[in-house]
């Protein structure tokens, strides 16, 4: 089957997803991702845009992310739960879907909980690598669950990163990450606090997760020139900056409609100004102008992201056996015979 077969739907599993992965290699993938965003961004105007719709519930978070630019429409389902780990669940999972907008038929469903890790550490290095410091070659790695890892090769492969220096309130999570880490060719600093881990560092990237207002970093933890990359303040009423910060930081969004209702900007006024990212990516704003700016990436992940992911994996698997015809599409040889065609079935 050829993936433009139209009553059968390439369907890529997990398992599937993680031989494409390997055959493509991470950090490679994170980067041919990372480019395909960026196309995607620089042609902002063509897409319907709205913030994410939330279900919210005590438990966590469940978000359909939809998007189109007249010719593919896609959109993810994602969960965000903190306490699943402590279930032995993951904090988050998706899946995702491609339609075609003439027909209105899908044309890919995905796994998407690691196709999410990998477009979110590809959104992170390509905006690091418009606003880090040229220089850095250190990044502090907050929260070290399941998106640290893509996030330090991200960094690497993309922004020159040689060092991580790493920290979790569960040193467990630290001591997986680095083991991981480990023969990739990034000098891995496992740390005991957080003041510990930003010791030298140009970038640093919070990705913890927890209902609540937190305090991942306070004001006098940051000093002049840092790049921050913000990734775990996703939800109303969960963030992880001191407002201090945000109000000493020129502040980069995706999609300011939607950052500022789950961003860490929350915390701020609802005019605060923000540059997005795409008019930067476009040169129609300004990235950092110093060395001493404190730069901030307000990232909560945007559909558009995701679309772009979803059009990089149905290329990639055209030609192989990287997925599998789904029968998720009733097409009777006749349109209007749908009843015989149940009938004929018995
Ligand atoms: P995870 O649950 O696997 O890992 C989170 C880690 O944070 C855990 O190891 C936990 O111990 C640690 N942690 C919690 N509080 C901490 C604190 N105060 N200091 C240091 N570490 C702390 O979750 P994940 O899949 O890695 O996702 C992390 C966060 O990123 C989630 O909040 C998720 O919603 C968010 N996220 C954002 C995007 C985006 O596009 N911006 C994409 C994916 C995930």
């Amino acid at each position: 089957m050829q993936p433009s077969d139209k009553a059968l739907v390439p369907f890529v599993s997990v398992d599937n997803m993680m031989r494409l992965i390997h055959h493509i290699g991470v950090e490679q993938m994170i980067t041919q991702i990372a480019a395909q965003i960026e196309t995607d961004f620089k042609r902002w105007e063509s897409f319907d845009k709205t913030p994410r719709i939330p279900a919210h519930s005590p438990h966590g978070v469940i978000e359909l992310m939809p998007t189109s630019d007249g010719e593919a429409y896609g959109f993810k389902y994602v969960n965000g739960h903190p306490k699943n780990t402590s279930e032995g669940l993951q904090t988050v999972t998706a899946f995702g879907l491609l339609a075609d907008v003439y027909t209105g038929y899908p044309t890919l469903l995905t796994e998407m909980t690691i196709l999410t890790a990998l477009r979110t550490a590809a959104t992170s290095a390509l905006v690091g690598s418009y606003l880090a410091p040229k220089s850095a070659t250190t990044m502090a790695m907050i929260g070290n669950g399941a998106q640290s890892e893509f996030q330090c090769l991200a960094f690497k492969a993309m922004c020159g990163i040689d060092t991580v220096r790493l920290y979790d309130t569960d040193a467990n999570a630290t001591a997986k990450c680095a083991a991981n880490l480990q023969g990739k060719g990034l000098k891995v600093v496992p740390c005991k606090t957080p003041e510990d881990a930003i010791e030298g560092a140009q970038i640093i990237t919070t990705c913890t997760a927890d209902k609540k207002y937190a305090t991942i970093l306070t004001d006098n933890m940051v000093g002049p020139g840092v790049h921050i990359n913000a990734i775990g303040g996703d939800c109303p009423g969960k963030t992880e900056l001191h407002r201090d910060i945000l109000l000493r930081s020129e502040i980069f969004v995706e999609y300011p409609e939607q950052t500022r209702i789950e961003g860490e900007i929350q915390a701020l006024d609802a005019d605060h100004p923000v540059t997005e990212m795409w008019e930067v990516m476009t040169g129609q704003a300004t990235g950092r102008t110093d060395d001493r700016q404190i730069t901030l990436f307000d990232s909560v992940g945007f559909a558009i992201e995701d679309f772009s992911a979803l059009r990089y994996i149905k290329r990639a698997i055209e030609d192989t056996d990287f997925f599998e015809p789904l029968d998720m599409l009733a097409d009777p040889d006749d349109p209007r015979d749908l009843f015989g065609m149940l009938m004929r079935a018995e």
